[in-house]
């Protein structure tokens, strides 16, 4: 039987080479080639293209997908959906679910693939049946991971639930590039035997696995493969979709696609390629079969490179992959996609960093034994729940059922502060309700893409126009010479740059941090919220700010009791650590 195929360049190939940083401007010139394809269907939103949008391209996401779905005849339109998650990181509730999912088909989502990141399918629900309701197609999603406790009859009992779920198709979503060929051909099969709705799989090349275990899932009756356009397929993204089309030519399996439908689109890409290559981190192009020991997914292995140079910490990837499987096995098995892979990767980042397992536990990490991610695959020891949340009891119902209607609150809330022109709008708002306004009220900026060029010995520029290569002669010996950005390259949209910022007050912050009584930041990040006033006392323990890291929330507490003599950082402020972010006397 013909395979299908999705293409995943808008979407998650760019999330796993080139942290979601393709540009709506750079798409819109070969949508219509890509629309003539022949593709199942095309994924292009969801996953991290909606935060960053408008984290870090001054860009509105159902812009983008409605200018691609303008110029889409035949294609499906496809997003990620993270369940009761949507493409945030909490859950929301039924009300914001309902209307985001009604709201992104109208824009034109026509396939909504829905996962739930524990497998908890109590959280998507409420997304599957707004879903149903509205008449897109529904692919249900299994999160694939290995641990004791994930066997092949656990996934396919689950293929059989999404189905009675009154999914349409399903997907087997190997997010970390774990699924070896003899387990796909288990899976598939058996899944095969379960149900009749179409079976999709999407893996990722991180472990090199990828295009020999499609071939084995197809041989097993996979139905539909993920793939990616080769100058952004391989490394930590999809399988590249030409070889896949070529592998399955003349047989039973032909996708039907002839390779002359890439003569046009092949060449763009590896175009676009070339300008984003200096975002496009070595490690996540480079196959790594240690991935199926530490299990990171595609997504995550780029981000968590830019979290470490974020902290200046880079130096400790491999401690931070080793401490990984311990906070995964700590926190019940999770397979490792958002939010989970966050919450594990965060708090994996912070427990090496800190020089202390668990010394800083940030708000999800929080939530996440508090129950409210939902049912954890191994229920967490109690003595974990105990470390990270005290004498609180977690929840044992449904996330979502605890959560009160929020959407006319949030609504009323982004009104009254003159940010909301449409529906899409306030969904913006609930979503991102911290970097949200300044990207509503037009005053967010796109970041600088600082471009080191890889064109050999042709005088390369970036894109500001400055030369990236140089010779250099030194006493009659001629060197070729490549600058190249250090520290990183990624401008934060909401200024946290560190080489440009060099504002008064961050000598303050560095020149402060020696007072006695100051508090400092352990952490790069940004002031989310300061939860305390100059006079005030305040006890050993209080939380007196919360810093945005890592796209987590991390309380300060006070280290001793005393009153507030001086605060001297503003929320919004970039932080770096060591800068000092208030005075205790
Ligand atoms: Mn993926």
């Amino acid at each position: 039987m013909a395979v299908k195929i999705t293409e995943t360049a808008l979407r998650d190939a760019h999330q796993s080479l080139i942290a979601t940083r393709m540009r709506t401007r750079d798409i819109l010139d070969i949508v219509e080639q890509l629309d003539d394809v022949g593709y199942w269907s095309l994924e292009m939103w969801g996953g991290a293209t909606f935060d960053t949008s408008i984290r870090y391209l001054n860009e509105d996401p159902w812009q983008r997908l409605r200018d691609i779905k303008s110029r889409m005849k035949k294609t499906p339109a496809q997003m990620l959906l993270r369940g009761q998650n949507l493409v945030g990181y909490r859950h929301y509730s039924d009300d914001v679910v309902e209307k985001f999912v009604t709201k992104a088909h109208e824009n034109g989502i026509d396939i909504f693939r829905i996962f739930d990141a524990l497998n908890d399918f109590r959280n998507i629900e409420t997304s599957v049946r707004t879903a149903k309701k509205v008449g897109a197609h529904v692919q249900g999603t299994v999160s694939y991971t290995i641990s004791p406790v994930h066997t092949p009859e656990t996934f396919i009992k689950m293929a059989k639930q999404l189905e009675e779920m009154d999914c349409d198709s399903i997907c087997i979503k190997d997010m970390a590039g774990l699924l070896s060929p003899a387990a796909a051909s288990e899976i598939v099969s058996g899944m095969k035997k379960e149900v009749s709705i179409p079976i999709c799989v999407h893996s990722h090349c991180t472990s090199g696995m990828a295009p020999v275990m499609y071939y084995a899932a197809v041989e097993a009756g996979a139905d539909i493969i993920d793939t990616a356009i080769s100058p952004f397929g391989w490394g930590s993204s999809q399988p590249p979709t030409e070889a896949m089309v070529a592998s399955l030519m003349g047989t039973k399996y032909d996708t039907g696609i002839s390779l002359e439908k890439f003569n046009e689109i092949t060449p763009f890409f590896r175009n676009l390629k070339d300008k984003y290559n200096s975002i496009c981190d070595p490690i996540s192009e480079t196959i790594d079969a240690n991935v199926i020991l530490y299990q990171i997914p595609g997504g995550m292995l780029s981000n968590l490179v830019s979290q470490l140079k974020e902290q200046n910490a880079l130096d400790k990837y491999m401690d931070v992959l080793a401490e990984m499987p311990r906070v995964r096995e700590e926190l019940g098995y999770p397979p490792l996609v958002t939010p989970t892979s966050q919450i594990v990767g965060t708090q994996a980042v912070l427990n090496v960093i800190m020089g202390e397992r668990y010394k800083v536990i940030p708000k999800e990490v929080k939530d996440y034994a508090r129950g409210y991610y939902g049912k954890t695959p191994v229920p967490m020891s109690p003595e974990m729940i105990s470390l990270i949340i005290g004498d609180e009891q977690p929840i044992t119902v449904r996330p979502g059922d605890q959560i009160p209607p929020e959407y006319e609150k949030m609504k009323k809330e982004a009104e009254e502060m003159g940010i909301a022109k449409s529906e899409e709008d306030v969904l913006t708002y609930i979503l991102y309700p911290a970097i949200a306004p300044k990207f509503l009220k037009g005053e967010a900026e796109e970041e600088e893409l600082v471009c080191g060029c890889s064109i050999p010995s042709s005088g390369s520029v970036n894109t500001a126009g400055i030369p990236t290569e140089y010779r250099v002669e030194v006493d009659g010996s001629v060197f070729d010479v490549k600058v190249e950005p250090t520290g990183y390259s990624i401008v934060a949209a909401d200024g946290g740059n560190a080489g440009s910022k060099a504002a008064p007050a961050a000598d303050e912050k560095k020149s402060k941090a020696d007072l006695p009584g100051a508090v400092v930041s352990s952490m790069q990040g940004m002031i989310l919220s300061i939860k305390t006033k100059v006079g005030e006392q305040v006890n050993e323990g209080d939380t007196i700010c919360v810093i945005e890291a890592m796209k987590m929330e991390n309380a300060v507490s006070a280290p001793k009791s005393g009153v507030v003599k001086e605060i001297i950082v503003a929320e919004g402020d970039t932080v770096t650590g060591g800068d000092a972010l208030m005075i205790i006397e």
